[in-house]
């Protein structure tokens, strides 16, 4: 069977269907030549889903460790002779449990938290609270008063308003609180391009563009940016112990242009607060971001790629505005627990219809599988294109233009939006979609009433239930009519 006019333009015709692309998959995942089925570090996934049902989430818990290994060894190389090391915190938010925050803790990372149920989270699986960070453009009082009480490492603090409610707690508390300020730099990153004028235009982070109309007509603050009026406000308030500054400029970016930028951004200004205010902020944060391979058409770049440029960046620009570099410190999510995980899922039904295009009419197969958005909310959410392989078995099939969708009531509903697929895939085959390790199982919900589905970590070749799969009682507890 030929390419398929349906087929988007990044997508190419497999040379063979059962082949996985290595950088899309955790390193324990293979399909060796004798063995049909896909496998993790030696365990068939048929074994996997007789054990534990379907959708399954199955993480490579070596993956997700050597990746935020890979990370903290990188940057800390490059940053050595700048600032004598980097401080790696995992980005929770993509994907957090008891497990992960352990591990995360034994790799020598931080985490960093943007909610009281992280950081609920992070506290009883035993980190050191000076080593959680804590954001959230709308923290609650309740949130900033825990932070401040176990005298969490830092509270990454999004705006004035916030700024004035934290000195206010910290002062209640008769505690001071640990603050870095988020900025946002005039980087507005999208995955392979990045404009430097739509930041502003969005909720997070203090504007470093000068003149607000808020501000302005507040006397001492004229004509001043919300980012240096928190920052002088911050020195001043002796229940803030100003650490540094924060930017984080999106998600999922290949393009290191726009992380460098950033960087040589906020060094400027660092530079340029020294001159006003007389001291050098210790710290620096440029966040997270870095994309990984969901398809064909990403191209990731290595933890030693991103770290020499944004090494380089930091030092020279440190050096032209004449500051000592602050300490270094960034928060991967996506690009350490991504990878490390794949859905597997049991194949339902199929359908073919012919669909009208340029080239005339073509088939497209529909295959349904048992989970859907509530698994795998990002293609609903940001029309993320994923890949799918048949995972049960191999197939000597043609390879057919196909959507992967789930069984919710939503036409929406697609979890592989196009992907070759072998054309003799029936009911009871099992397909693995690779890189649903961040923001799939935190984002998942229970719409239409679906259990959320159990994570499985495979760690030294054994398989072990991380997080179980949601009962029907789980489903109801909270409906009191349920008792
Ligand atoms: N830091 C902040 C402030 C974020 O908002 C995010 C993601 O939204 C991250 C870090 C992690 O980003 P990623 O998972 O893309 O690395």
């Amino acid at each position: 069977m030929p390419a398929s006019p349906l087929a988007p333009a990044w997508l190419s015709f497999p040379e063979d269907v059962n082949a996985l692309r290595p950088l899309e998959w955790a390193a324990g995942v293979s399909r060796s030549e004798n063995d049909d089925a896909l496998s993790i570090q030696g365990i068939s996934v048929t074994d996997l889903a007789a054990e534990f049902g379907t959708p399954l989430y199955v993480m490579d818990a070596d993956d997700f460790r050597a990746r935020a290994r890979a990370f903290k060894n990188a940057f800390d190389a490059a940053f050595q002779d700048i600032c004598g090391g980097v401080d790696v915190y995992y980005a929770g938010k993509a994907f957090l449990s008891f497990d992960v925050a352990r591990w995360v803790k034994d790799e020598g990372l931080r985490l960093d938290t943007c909610s009281g149920g992280e950081l609920a989270l992070a506290l009883r699986a035993g980190l050191d609270p000076e080593n959680i960070g804590l954001h959230g453009n709308n923290k609650s009082k309740a949130e900033i008063t825990k932070a401040i009480e176990v005298g969490l490492g830092r509270i990454v603090v999004d705006s004035l308003d916030e700024l004035e409610r934290v000195s206010q707690i910290a002062e209640q508390l008769g505690k001071q609180a640990n603050v870095m300020l988020r900025l946002t730099p005039g980087v507005h990153a999208h995955t392979h391009e990045f404009i430097a004028t739509a930041h502003e235009d969005q909720k997070f982070g203090l504007s470093m563009v000068e003149g607000d109309p808020l501000l302005d007509g507040a006397g001492e603050v004229e004509g001043k940016s919300p980012a240096a009026v928190a920052v002088s406000r911050g020195l001043k308030d002796p229940n803030i112990n100003l650490l540094g500054l924060h930017s984080h400029i999106g998600s999922q970016i290949f393009d290191t242009d726009g992380f460098a930028l950033a960087a040589e951004r906020m060094v400027t200004f660092l530079g340029a607060m020294s001159q006003d205010h007389g001291v050098v902020l210790k710290e620096l944060d440029l966040g997270g971001g870095f994309g990984i391979a969901y398809t064909e058409q990403d191209e990731p770049r290595t933890p030693e790629e991103l770290s020499t440029q944004m090494a380089e960046i930091v030092k020279s620009t440190c050096a032209k505005v004449g500051i000592e570099s602050p300490r270094i410190s960034i928060e991967p999510g996506r690009s350490i627990a991504g990878p490390s995980t794949f859905t597997l899922y049991e194949i339902g039904v199929r359908k073919t219809v012919i669909v009208d295009s340029e080239l005339g009419d073509s088939p497209r197969h529909y295959v349904s599988v048992d989970g859907g958005m509530s698994d795998n909310a990002r293609p609903v959410l940001y029309d993320a294109d994923y890949s799918a392989v048949l995972a049960s078995r191999t197939s000597q099939a043609d390879a057919i233009i196909s959507r992967v969708v789930g069984k919710h009531c939503e036409s929406g509903d697609i979890v592989v939006k196009d992907a070759y697929l072998p054309a003799d895939l029936t009911a009871g085959d099992l397909l693995a979609v690779p890189a649903t390790g961040a923001y799939c199982w935190a984002l998942a919900s229970n719409y239409n009433y679906l259990g959320r589905p159990a994570v499985v970590a495979v760690s030294g070749g054994e398989a072990q239930l991380m997080i179980r799969r949601e009962t029907e009682d789980d489903l109801f507890d909270r409906d009191l009519g349920a008792k």
